[in-house]
């Protein structure tokens, strides 16, 4: 093949990757086609590595080193996603994110290392942007991870001005390493910007709350994007620019969409200090104080209710995610199904971690999709609703977002599940949730506490409505009845 056909067949791959890309991303958007469109999407970037190796024609021992690397990367990425827990995806999707900075980091320093007088001026701007990007990509998602995963908590002198003092101090020296760089492409100013941009990961990262930090992985995401982009003018890959840019875009959108659905702005959560840290932001917890109308019924009062119900809501949230409970709601669900009972699932846009959290967990445990129903779809229908089951969900129901202008969610949507004639809420204590505050449903006359962790409760749902009877005469009994 010469050289000009050999450069149309890589276009052509190039073309076709970046079309599935698109597709793939696309697809991401629905639960149903996510599982499809992440096959696309993965075999996109197989296509583009086959391109790249196509274009550059390695040596053979170039070729042991690539097969040796992607043997290792391949098997570290698919023995973490085998192992582990849906709860844990947030830590990885940090990790993930890092590895991404840290790649384009490195090609633009090996780059960087090997310029010549040949090298135009885009090239060793598009090197400092990279190196820049990469390096707060890589160590502002470590430090996310760590402090996702308990390993980091965040100092005190993190929380005062001082912070902001250090980090204009390490912006104004990656600004004035990155302006030398095309004087001494491969001499002091590359380790200085280095360094100082990895310090300024840190430095931003570090005094953001645990609770923030999906958002800012969401931010990271699209910086490894840009990363990735400016990698591209680096090595001329036009590739590598586009799928670069589509990421940065995506991961832009989504940082927006969680900040929206949090009723928090994004310069909040940048430079507003350890937000919700304190309150819960992994596990729960938070004051128990305050509450004096409580009403609590055991599994067995919430079973007889299920069983007179038409209509029946769950609400997941987070709690459900850790109690691993996803199973037994399904088998739940479909018990009550069996009995002619309509399940739906209302699946609020920031419910759980991450984002997609409830969709993800759900589809885990074979949950129909056409029964996760948006918040927008599932609000307006609460009225015509027997019984609300709110598993683990905390401040995606909390009605004070909607009534109480001084309390820290008013303004972000809320499942409005007061609005239905029983609701029942399962979770393990009157503790709060992420944002560390108290929840008005639970003092509300149509509410019951049903005390337990998620796993449990729904078990014991399970065994009461089996002793009930329910499931074993089918569906045209309850109706007749
Ligand atoms: P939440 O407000 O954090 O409440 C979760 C509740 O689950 C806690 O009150 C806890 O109460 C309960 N729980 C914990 N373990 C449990 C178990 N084993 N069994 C039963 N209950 C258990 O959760 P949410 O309603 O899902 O709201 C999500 C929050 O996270 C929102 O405030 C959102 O803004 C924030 N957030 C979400 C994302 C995202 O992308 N999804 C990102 C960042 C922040 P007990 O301790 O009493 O059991």
């Amino acid at each position: 093949m010469n050289s000009l056909s050999l450069d149309l067949f890589t276009d052509a791959i190039d073309l076709v990757a970046v079309l599935l890309l698109a597709l793939g991303l696309k697809g991401l958007s629905k639960v149903r086609s996510a599982r499809t469109a992440n096959g696309l999407a993965a075999l996109a970037m197989g296509l583009a590595v086959v391109g790249l190796l196509i274009q550059l024609q390695p040596s053979p021992i170039t070729w042991l080193w690539i097969a040796v690397g992607s043997a290792l990367g391949g098997l570290a990425g698919v023995l973490t996603a085998q192992r582990v827990p849906m709860t844990a995806m947030p830590e990885v999707v940090a990790l993930f994110n890092g590895c991404g900075g840290m790649a384009s980091l490195l090609v633009a320093v090996g780059v960087a290392l090997f310029a010549s007088q040949d090298s135009g001026m885009v090239e060793l701007v598009s090197i400092a942007i990279s190196v820049f990007v990469g390096a707060i990509t890589f160590s502002g998602s470590i430090v996310a991870m760590a402090k996702l995963q308990g390993w980091l908590d965040t100092p005190a002198w993190t929380q005062s001005s001082l912070r902001h003092g250090v980090n204009i101090g390490l912006a104004l020296l990656c600004l004035l390493a990155a302006v030398q760089i095309p004087a001494h492409p491969a001499g002091w100013p590359l380790w200085l910007l280095v360094g100082a941009s990895s310090l300024l990961g840190i430095g931003v990262t570090l005094p953001i709350g645990g609770a923030d930090m999906p958002v800012v992985i969401s931010l990271l995401n699209s910086y490894s994007g840009v990363a990735a982009a400016a990698a591209g003018f680096v090595v001329g890959s036009q590739l590598l620019i586009v799928a670069g840019a589509m990421v940065g875009a995506a991961g832009l959108i989504l940082t927006q969409v969680m900040c929206t659905a949090m009723n928090r702005s994004l310069v909040s959560v940048l430079f507003g200090g350890a937000l919700g840290a304190a309150g819960g932001s992994v596990g729960g917890g938070g004051s128990e104080a305050g509450y004096t109308r409580i009403t609590s019924c055991s599994p067995e009062e919430c079973a007889m209710a299920l069983e007179q119900a038409e209509r029946v809501v769950f609400v997941p949230g987070y709690g459900l995610a850790v109690a691993q409970a996803q199973h037994a709601l399904r088998e739940l669900a479909k018990l009550l199904e069996a009995h002619g009972v309509e399940v739906s699932y209302a699946i609020h846009p920031v419910a759980g971690r991450m984002p997609g959290h409830m969709n993800v967990l759900l589809a885990e445990a074979d949950v129909p999709y056409e029964q996760l129903v948006e918040m927008d779809i599932i609000n307006p229908e609460f009225p015509r609703t027997d019984v609300v089951i709110v598993l683990g969900a905390n401040d995606v129901v909390n009605p004070d977002a909607k009534s109480d202008p001084s309390s820290p969610l008013y303004g972000m949507p809320v499942l409005e599940v007061e609005q239905a004639r029983q609701v029942f809420v399962v979770k393990r204590s009157l503790g709060a949730g992420y944002a560390g505050i108290a929840n008005a449903l639970f003092e509300l006359p149509q509410t019951a506490m049903v005390f337990g962790d998620a796993k449990a409760v729904l078990n014991g749902l399970l065994s009461e409505l089996r002793s009930l009877g329910v499931g074993k005469a089918g569906a045209k009994e309850k109706v007749a009845a």
